[in-house]
């Protein structure tokens, strides 16, 4: 194959790619004298600015790292839409070493990229990226949010992302059990990290009987002394007798290793992308007896608080706008179980079915 073949090969499997997922915009980074290489994932700015975080990671290709800027750039799509706030999704990512390359010159060099692209795309905070990092960004471009409190943001958006992803579960009790109190049900929280953690001071000030899972020895230690909460083992959490199974660590872990040993009635997290295939795991929970609260609606708490930062950041208001979260539960719930069609599929159609509406209004004048 001849040089110009393999690049228009390689341009239409990135081509491909886009159109399957309908991006708009795909803008590709690159900075030699700091070794930036990072990929911008621009889905959908009919509701407004896209707004996502930025995530570095070391990708082993080029490829792992545009399929993840592209899957998650989606979700966030869908995580503003269905939660009524004028934004589109996007998300960055950049390739590399966190202990090696990120600097102040690498992430002010990335600000003036995130800057060239005149506010369609807002960043923030994702993995490996610190509210410090945020300020370094912000010293190229108005166009980032997660600064710190001090700096007129909002800090860490972690407890607004525990706050509406609780919601959720409440909400999601009420279609179970008939009444959304959680008092004296088992909850078992996977992952006690940043959202973990705030999860669990909920639920035990609801009187639940609560178990915590992570891998790190220590922060089970502190949350378990703190809280009176249950330690299990990272993969005993999945056998468990459980009212809720509440997955706030990765992303797929409802697959088919998991759900046939979950013995519980509701999944609720905030983890994304918790089932590892949308179609056939959504199923296997609804054969298997489980309602799901999808996870891109619940933890919505996050981004919710973000989106304060950019009208004027007010705590109230950013949680007011998270118990929202509750009765748009409830009605992804109703309309699944009308359609017989799974939640996330419902929180999808719904999510899309507002960027078509709002998108026929723009276009009147
Ligand atoms: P975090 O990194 O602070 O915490 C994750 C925790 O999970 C860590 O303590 C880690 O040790 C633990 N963990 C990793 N593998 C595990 C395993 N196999 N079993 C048990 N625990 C394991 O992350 P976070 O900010 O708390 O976010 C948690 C999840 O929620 C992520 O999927 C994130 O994408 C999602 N989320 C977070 C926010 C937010 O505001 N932070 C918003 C939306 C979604």
């Amino acid at each position: 194959m001849v040089e110009s073949q393999v690049a228009t090969k390689e341009a239409l499997t990135v081509f491909n790619q886009i159109q399957e997922l309908q991006h708009e915009q795909v803008v590709y980074c690159f900075d030699e004298a700091t070794g930036l290489k990072a990929i911008i994932g621009i889905h959908n700015t009919v509701l407004g600015p896209a707004l996502g975080g930025t995530r570095m990671w070391a990708y082993t290709s080029e490829a792992e790292a545009l399929n993840d800027v592209l899957r998650l750039s989606r979700g966030m799509t869908f995580k503003a839409a269905i939660s009524g706030l004028n934004l589109g999704g996007g998300k960055a990512v950049i390739i590399g070493d966190v202990n090696k390359l990120k600097n102040e010159a690498f992430l002010r060099r990335f600000g003036k990229f995130v800057n060239s692209l005149g506010g369609k795309y807002i960043t923030a905070e994702d993995v490996n990226m610190s509210t410090r990092d945020m300020e370094y960004i912000h010293m190229e471009t108005k166009h980032v949010t997660g600064l710190p409190e001090l700096m007129g943001g909002g800090g860490d958006p972690s407890p607004v992302t525990a706050y509406s992803t609780y919601m959720g579960m409440k909400a999601t009790a009420k279609k179970v059990f008939g009444n959304d109190d959680l008092s004296g049900k088992k909850v078992a929280v996977q992952g006690m990290g940043h959202v973990g953690t705030f999860l669990v001071d909920l639920l035990i000030k609801e009187n639940c009987k609560v178990y915590i899972s992570d891998i790190y020895e220590d922060r089970l230690k502190a949350v378990a002394s703190k809280t009176g909460a249950t330690v299990v083992g990272a993969e005993e959490i999945y056998d468990i007798d459980m009212d809720v199974y509440a997955p706030c660590a990765l992303g797929a872990t409802l697959n088919d290793n998991t759900i046939g040993r979950l013995k519980c009635s509701i999944v609720a997290g905030a983890a994304n992308n918790q089932l590892k295939d949308e179609v056939k795991h959504g199923q296997a929970l609804i054969t298997k007896g489980i309602s799901y609260a999808p996870d891109f609606l619940i933890n919505a708490g996050g981004l919710i608080n973000v989106y304060q930062e950019l009208i004027g950041y007010n705590r109230e208001k950013a949680y007011a706008k998270a118990q929202t979260i509750y009765d748009v539960t409830l009605q992804i719930h109703k309309v699944a179980e009308d359609q017989k069609i799974t939640t996330q599929q419902a929180a999808i159609h719904m999510a899309l079915k507002r960027i078509e509406d709002i998108g026929k209004v723009k276009i009147s004048y």
